[in-house]
């Protein structure tokens, strides 16, 4: 352990894209200094925290002893090295409990399943075979998923229409553990995001919706446009599989919202996407609540400060055009935060996002959009 590593609350994060830098920030806030374990030097977290240790996340013992308490910024972990990190005494948060599910996507439904939680129909696909048998019963289209969180950035999900997309799926992820799940008819995407404290103290975030093109996340409007009776619904929901997780710190639900009623889609044990706005749209952000959570601090209140907050996601072109070029033009739209998260641009990365608070959301998807286009190197913004 250096020297310079603070005695009171020592949290380490593994992990170090964006999530992990947000998470730092709203640490260093509270006059906490997170450790982090990144895997390279220009990892956007990285870049922000010189205390940085470099190693690959199996590299978890080591540094655990530096730490008192360790949360995670990803799925890709190595679930028996927690639990024997965990058996030995580390304060691992979320438990394992929540992180085995949060990681397996069969386990998970099988969880909330049992639990009596509303899911797609799934099953596990260990050949041809029993996908032919699926959709036989369900019909097409058959959404097809990798069971393990792969790489940012990596597919994991895809909607096959007919037995040779299915057939071809099958072969070009020969390699990954899948599982075939029936085609939800959805109205809206809704994500809750839920923070909980050791000991049961939870509070929900507004549900938010989010906005995908060509099956990736643009546009987070909070609050979601949904009745008082199913936003009731969502944060109820989300509130009961943090409490049956035994879950610490944020878990984010995400749902689809169908024609049948809501359907548990994801559970991410971490702060997510759809909650970057609460760093400007409500008094704790679920970076900041996440770190109280974590260390057992009490949490602050998440109610929404503004009518309506948009967020557009600023993901890399194939233009290659770097965000961070256009800074001037983005802030010279009165009012919108932006946020970069120092990565080199690449095709669909996520470089940075923009948030905009306004009395409806139309003012501020359109405040969010001219900061986005600027960002992106078009005009007019
Ligand atoms: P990821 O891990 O990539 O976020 P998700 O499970 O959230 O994967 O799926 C990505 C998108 O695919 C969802 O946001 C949704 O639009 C679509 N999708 C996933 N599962 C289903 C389903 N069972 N029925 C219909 N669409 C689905």
């Amino acid at each position: 352990m250096s020297s310079d590593f603070p005695a009171l609350y020592r949290l380490g994060i593994v992990g170090a894209g964006q999530i992990a830098r947000m998470t730092h920030q709203a640490a260093v806030k509270l006059g906490i200094t997170p450790r982090l374990l990144a895997e390279e030097s220009d990892d956007s977290a990285a870049l922000a925290a010189p205390d940085a240790v470099f190693g690959h996340p199996d590299s978890l013992v080591g540094f655990a002893d530096t730490c008192e308490v360790i949360t995670f910024e990803h799925e890709r972990l190595d679930l028996g090295l927690l639990r024997r990190l965990e058996e030995s005494g580390a304060k691992i948060r979320p438990g394992t409990k929540t992180v085995a599910a949060a990681f397996d996507k069969m386990h998970q439904r099988r969880v909330l399943l049992n639990r009596g939680f509303p899911v797609p129909v799934f099953s596990e696909v260990r050949s041809p075979d029993d996908l032919i048998d699926f959709s036989a019963v369900f019909d097409w289209p058959v959404v097809l998923k990798s069971i393990r969180a792969g790489r940012p950035g990596e597919k994991g999900v895809w909607i096959v229409e007919n037995q040779h997309e299915a057939m071809a799926v099958l072969s070009e992820n020969a390699d990954r553990e899948l599982m075939a799940e029936n085609f939800q008819p959805i109205i809206k995407e809704l994500v809750v995001i839920v923070v909980r404290r050791p000991g049961g103290n939870t509070r929900a975030y507004p549900v938010t919706e989010t906005v995908q093109t060509d099956g990736v996340v643009r546009e987070i409007r909070s609050p979601a446009s949904v009745g008082h009776r199913v936003a009731t619904e969502a944060k109820e929901l989300a509130t009961r599989i943090a409490d049956e997780l035994d879950a610490v710190g944020v878990l984010a639900v995400e749902l689809f919202l169908t024609t049948e009623g809501l359907v548990v889609n994801e559970l991410a044990a971490r702060p997510h996407n759809a909650g970057h706005h609460t760093i400007e749209s409500t008094p704790t952000s679920q970076f900041e609540n996440h770190v109280r959570a974590v260390l057992d601090l009490p949490l602050g209140p998440t109610w929404q400060v503004a009518p309506a907050a948009v967020t557009m996601n600023i993901l890399g072109g194939f233009d290659g055009v770097d965000p961070a070029e256009h800074l001037s033009e983005a802030l010279s739209v009165e009012g919108v935060h932006v946020h970069l998260y120092g990565k080199r641009p690449k095709p669909g990365r996520k470089l940075g996002h923009v948030t905009a608070l306004a009395d409806d959301h139309e003012l501020a998807r359109d405040m969010a959009r001219r900061a986005e286009a600027a960002l992106q190197g078009r005009r007019p913004w």
